[in-house]
């Protein structure tokens, strides 16, 4: 299945595959690779370079300092580790595996809230560096209103699907909105529209009426 047409760029990819992403980030690029086996081979190819290159570091030596610690490590971990028993409950095949952690059987069972007359929300995480995961829900035929954003805004199609001003986005698609982008989702008009949505500041909405909304997002966001 490759029907994906918006796809993380190179540079995400690339420290997706050594690791140095935030977990927020990686969330989003994960649910996007379930959608997309072009992203996949390029992830596979990475990571094949990835490995060549540490191989070909040369080891430094460990201080004893640093030996002793990994054993004490290794020795709790061995006493530490049980098996975990898996829940009764199987989540929704549907959900992305990498949202399984947060979303235990269907996104109907989810403590939705309400946004707007169009909109739902639930939190699913909050990141280290403070960006919050969500879930975004917008009704059939509904609008996301119109919005900028004080940090990056990472978006995938879960469920769905939605268009804005640069076109039509469905299930698997990925985009990053800056802060400079001001755009009005609308989900299209035969079902709901789920997206799992990373936003790393809150949003501005940009509306005449719905201004009066942002201090209470921000206020929601702290
Ligand atoms: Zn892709």
């Amino acid at each position: 299945m490759n029907k994906s047409v918006n796809h993380p760029y190179d540079e995400l990819l690339t420290a997706y595959s050594a690791g140095s992403l935030p977990l927020s980030q990686a969330l989003c690029i994960s649910a996007h690779l379930e959608h997309c086996q072009s992203c996949g081979q390029k992830l596979q190819r990475l990571n094949r370079v990835g490995s060549q290159m540490m191989q070909q570091l040369k080891p430094a030596p460990a201080s004893a300092d640093l030996k002793n610690q990994l054993l004490d490590r290794l020795d709790s971990l061995t006493e530490e580790q049980a098996p975990v028993e898996s829940k009764a409950s199987e989540p929704d095949s549907s959900i992305p595996r990498c949202l399984r952690q947060f979303i235990e059987s269907r996104y109907e069972d989810l403590p939705w809230k309400r946004v707007s007359t169009d909109i739902h929300s639930v939190e699913l995480c909050r990141d280290s560096n403070g960006a919050r995961v969500e879930l975004l829900k917008i009704r059939p035929g509904g609008s996301a209103t119109t919005h900028t954003h004080l940090g990056d805004e990472y978006t995938v199609i879960l469920e769905g699907s939605f268009s804005d001003e640069s076109g039509l986005y469905g299930q698997g698609d990925f985009m990053v909105k800056g802060t400079r982008d001001k755009h009005t989702p609308v989900a299209t008009r035969d079902r709901e529209c789920i997206c799992l949505a990373v936003t790393e500041g809150p949003i501005q909405f940009t509306g005449f009426i719905s201004r009066l909304l942002n201090p209470f997002i921000r206020r929601s966001y702290a």
